[in-house]
């Protein structure tokens, strides 16, 4: 284990540097929150300004080169990341001990991302072929290309939970499409982020990629409402978001919000149950402590299959192993942070006190541990739970899942869409023609069939929230063009084509 101590700079005009004040802060280790990790650079708003011009400054050149060009060094970007075993080894060390999910997850979020960068560069072609349309004899007389334009500086916003995977779902399609970036990760989970986003900014021009750590109370107004600041893509909450959207509003600069979910699973009277669906729902719910935002948070069974669903979910939950992230045998690692696990714990003693059937799952091998002050709790079912309880009505971010029964498909559909949330959603049954039908009747932006989470979800296709869960899409082409402006360019019918044709 490497125990030292970490520090990591930001990064500006392709230099790392100190913050301007040469402040910093101390992350701590939520396993044991009087071990300290490391020390990350807390940026003022002088920073911010200097990111924001370094962008601004570098985004003609990477904007004229082609779409080629950038898919390449988005494919040399991944390569590097996943060069040097030893060094990735490390990072996933340091993830775990910054953040606290086991190492089994920080490794596959350092291998995603590069994944992510691959999948992006795929996209080149299509992005650079433009549309084409000639006079017809029923339309107007006109030839018209309609390109896409790369918007400028994007300000990338990256919540701790999933710091890693988020990131590829906004930078490596940020960069594809041409626009240089300002990167703020969470104040939570910072030091992997800077590692990695240093690699990454060193093989770009200077000024393409950018970032700052510390503190957005501090810092995230002066980047959000910066008049250079073209476009914004937040992932984190909806308060937040909400706040982002109204700061963005002043210039009138366009939002991309991904914000909180709280996914319902609807478990059909046919759906092919038995251990392995079992684990598919436990890992759904309860991968990363349950601090995702597209984890399944409620869980409706049909009557005729509660006890089924409840008994093997349990079984799974027993499994599980509760403790240092950093051990091989951990399944579960702390909660991230003390305001997180409140949040849960609260939800738990409500249900609690409603009365409620509260199962507290799985094994503990080091009880000295779990009990000494770590962020951790065990992982939670709150049994026929009421819909007024808080565990439902909002979203968990955290290890506890309420369990409800239905009686007809129709009842099921309007309790999963009686949320303010939309995220994501779940259908479980063996008859793919009303998966589909049913999903369609879901407010949400993705739904998975006979699965739920990260680890099904195709990173080809969008994904974004319906009503408070946010605006807009990131992944697919959908997330790329997010990042671009619709740019139309029109002459008279049999001049643009004409040209072109014989060119
Ligand atoms: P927050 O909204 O508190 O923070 C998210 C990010 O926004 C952090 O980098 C934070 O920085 C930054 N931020 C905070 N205030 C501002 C501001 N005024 N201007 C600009 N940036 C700001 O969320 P959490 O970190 O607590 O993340 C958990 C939430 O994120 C959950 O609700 C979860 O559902 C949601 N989420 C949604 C996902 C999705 O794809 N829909 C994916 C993952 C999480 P700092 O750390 O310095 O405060």
């Amino acid at each position: 284990m490497n125990e030292a101590l970490a520090e990591t700079k930001i990064f500006i005009d392709g230099e790392p540097r100190s913050a301007e004040s040469g402040a910093t802060y101390e992350l701590r280790n939520p396993a044991r929150p009087t071990e300290l990790v490391g020390h990350a650079a807390l940026a003022s708003k002088g920073d911010v300004e200097d990111a924001v011009n370094a962008a601004h400054a570098a985004f003609p050149a990477w904007a004229a080169l082609s779409y080629a060009n950038r898919a390449e060094k988005l494919r040399e970007i991944a390569a590097a990341l996943s060069a040097d075993e030893q060094a990735v080894a490390h990072r996933s060390e340091l993830f775990t001990r910054e953040h606290g999910k086991i190492r089994r997850e920080t490794m596959l979020e350092l291998s995603r991302l590069g994944d992510r960068f691959m999948q992006v560069a795929a996209f080149a072609d299509r992005l650079a072929s433009n549309e084409e349309l000639g006079p017809s004899s029923m339309g107007p007389p006109f030839d018209t290309i309609i390109t896409r334009q790369p918007r400028g500086v994007a300000a990338l916003i990256v919540p701790w939970n999933w710091p890693l995977s988020i990131l590829g779902a906004k930078l490596p399609q940020a960069l594809l499409s041409g626009n240089t970036v300002v990167v703020k990760p969470a104040q939570n989970s910072a030091m992997v982020p800077s590692l990695t986003l240093k690699i990454i900014a060193e093989l770009l021009p200077k000024g393409v990629v950018n970032f700052i750590t510390g503190s957005a109370r501090e810092i995230g107004d002066a980047l959000v409402g910066h008049r250079l600041v073209r476009t914004v893509n937040f992932t984190g909450s909806i308060p937040v978001g909400r706040h982002v959207m109204r700061v963005a509003a002043e210039n009138l600069t366009p939002v991309t919000l991904e914000l909180g979910g709280n996914d319902a699973a609807i478990v059909l009277e046919d759906a092919e149950l038995g251990p392995e669906a079992f684990q598919k729902m436990y890992l759904g719910t309860f991968s990363s402590s349950g601090q995702i935002c597209m984890a399944l948070k409620r869980l409706y069974v049909h009557e005729s299959r509660y006890d089924e669903v409840v008994d093997g979910f349990r079984a799974a939950c027993d499994r599980a192993v509760v403790g240092d992230g950093l051990l091989q045998d951990t399944t579960m690692g702390p909660v991230n942070n003390a305001g997180q696990l409140k949040v849960v714990t609260d939800m738990i003693s409500e249900a609690r006190a409603a009365g409620a059937d509260v199962v507290e799952c799985g094994q503990i091998p080091d009880e000295e541990l779990y009990f000494g002050g770590g962020y951790f709790q065990r992982p939670t079912l709150v049994l026929d739970a009421d819909q007024s309880l808080t565990v439902v009505k909002d979203e968990q971010f955290g290890p506890v899942l309420p369990i409800m029964k239905f009686s007809a498909e129709e009842q099921a559909i309007q309790m999963a869409n009686n949320s303010d949330f939309g995220l994501c959603s779940s259908v479980w049954t063996q008859d793919a023609e009303r998966a589909v039908r049913v999903a369609q009747r879901l407010e949400a932006g993705y739904t998975y069939l006979n699965n739920h989470g990260p680890m099904s979800q195709d990173g080809r296709a969008p994904f974004g929230g319906f009503k408070m869960s946010g605006v807009g899409r990131n992944l697919g082409y959908e997330g790329i063009l997010g990042f671009t402006e619709s740019h139309s360019i029109t002459g008279p019918g049999g001049f643009l084509f004409k040209n072109l044709d014989t060119q």
